[in-house]
């Protein structure tokens, strides 16, 4: 079969799954198959499939089917422009998460910074952190082994060197205690939400995902424990879910932190809050 044929074929097979990404999902797929670029499936739709390709779209297709996400069938995941590989160990990158970086290269003033990432997961925010400011050094840390050896991966494939990744559940194994910046993207969905059941986070780990006390209770672990963590106007930066905001934003407050606000994804809801330990 040809290409034309080939997309058609698989977009019939997704559209049941996922009707509004099923044809771009068959492209990247097959583009993934073919090693070619979306120009290339433009321009060559009566180019034919070798009996072994076909075969290993048809795998891939039927992978997808089931609603595994795009990103593990790939193995990787772009994110700040980064190549990053991704693995069911952890979550897979957002594009809103990137809101953190822009905060803290934003906010943060200092050359040589030193940055906390917690929970770093692949360590997509650490390492966009790190590959924007080679002058700061980041500790991207995570209670999961697994995720911290997929960072690590990252960090070499990507050749940045100012990163150290480690275990550690939250602060447990972080010893400096002076960071110009705390940044975390933790688990905050809801235990019993129904997001759950829908799409890439039925086959992304719960740890990564859920949190006790309606998703904030890591979040308000972090607040409590960050002050010890965070130098004189030093930062503090965590994603959480839109309805959160406000509940985050007073709590944040009340601890002592100053100049708290939050800030918006492209879907203008609130999704990242900052406050500063000025003290
Ligand atoms: N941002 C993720 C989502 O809504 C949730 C990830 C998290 O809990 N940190 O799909």
């Amino acid at each position: 079969m040809d290409i034309a044929g080939s997309l058609l074929d698989a977009k019939k097979r997704l559209s049941h799954s996922n009707p509004d990404e099923a044809t771009t999902d068959a492209r990247i797929l097959l583009q993934h198959i073919l090693q070619c670029n979306r120009t290339f499936i433009y321009t060559y739709p009566e180019k034919k499939l070798t009996t072994q390709q076909a075969e290993q779209f048809a795998a891939l297709i039927k992978r997808r089917s089931t609603g595994e996400p795009i990103a593990y069938i790939l193995g990787y995941r772009e994110f700040w422009g980064l190549k990053l590989a991704v693995s069911p160990a952890t979550l897979i990158p957002r594009p809103e998460t990137e809101l953190l970086v822009e905060a803290a290269l934003e906010l943060v003033q200092q050359s040589n910074a030193r940055v906390l990432d917690l929970g770093t997961g692949t360590g997509a925010v650490a390492l966009s952190m790190a590959s924007e400011k080679p002058h700061w050094h980041v500790d991207g840390v995570d209670s999961v082994g697994a995720a911290i050896e997929l960072a690590k991966t990252n960090k070499n494939a990507l050749s940045i060197e100012n990163v150290t990744f480690f275990v550690s559940d939250w602060f447990s194994s972080v010893a400096h205690k002076q960071y110009s910046v705390i940044v975390s993207n933790p688990p905050y969905v809801e235990e019993d939400s129904e997001y759950l059941t829908k799409g890439d986070l039925r086959f992304e780990p719960s740890s990564a995902l859920v949190s006790a006390n309606g998703g904030l209770s890591d979040i308000y672990k972090i607040i409590d424990n960050s002050p010890n963590y965070l130098a004189n106007n030093g930062w503090l930066m965590i994603e959480h879910g839109f309805k959160q905001a406000q509940r985050i934003a007073t709590y944040m407050h009340d601890r002592g932190f100053q100049l708290v606000t939050v800030r918006e994804d492209i879907q203008q809801l609130p999704r990242v809050t900052i406050g500063c330990w000025l003290h």
